[in-house]
């Protein structure tokens, strides 16, 4: 079969956009799942407003899970308007991301060293700065939680990602049966992988971008 993720780029025109798939798959590409099709049949996309950030399909790819039935793979979901945007399973892959950092800097505080220096680069004029990395991520990773989410919404995030509590003690905690309990850790999850890597000025994701930032 031929390759699936084969598709023309959705700022392509639509007349491009057909003529170079069916250049590349001959008439097959009309079996394709109706997500890619609808890739194909989008007409341009909306001018980004200033500031806003623009999800492109060669970023969520990597991130979006192989299984997943709302976006097949690709990560991005055909939102209002025909404006593309990223599935939530890319949502909550950037949050697992900056998580697992989050706990790793968590659990090996005393032995990591060497993250404290930066170099800042102006021209010819070269300077080093000094900064604590890692705490600085660690404020800003649980400041941004806390300003991002709701009230209930953050109890819970305190109790099973913070504290680290399973769902029986969270639940029994929060008075909240199993199923209400998972639907809260996922919104809580899509919420902050979207803030995560849209805040500006400096995103937390992609996560090379924040430590090596000055
Ligand atoms: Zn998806």
């Amino acid at each position: 079969m031929a390759d699936a993720y084969a598709i023309p780029p959705i700022t392509s025109t639509l007349k491009e956009r057909r003529a170079a798939l069916q250049k590349a798959h001959g008439e097959s590409w009309r079996r394709y799942p109706s997500v890619i099709r609808s890739h194909i049949k989008t007409k341009e996309q909306p001018e980004p407003k200033p500031g806003e950030v623009q999800w492109s399909r060669s970023e969520t790819i990597a991130l979006a899970r192989h299984q997943c039935t709302a976006c097949h793979g690709l990560g991005l979901r055909r939102g209002r308007a025909g404006k593309f945007g990223p599935c939530n399973c890319v949502l909550r892959a950037i949050f697992r991301a900056c998580f697992a950092r989050y706990r790793y800097i968590v659990q090996y505080q005393d032995r990591i060293r060497g993250s404290a220096t930066s170099i800042t680069r102006h021209g010819r004029d070269s300077r080093y700065s000094w900064g604590r990395k890692n705490e600085e991520y660690l404020a800003d990773f649980y400041l941004t939680a806390k300003r991002t989410l709701t009230e209930p919404e953050f109890s819970i995030f305190r109790l099973h990602f913070l504290l680290g509590a399973d769902w029986r003690a969270c639940c029994l905690r929060l008075h909240t049966d199993r199923g209400a309990f998972f639907h809260a850790v996922y919104r809580i999850e899509q919420k902050l992988g979207r803030v995560f890597r849209e805040l500006q000025p400096y995103a937390l994701y992609p996560l090379d971008d924040y430590f090596s930032r000055s």
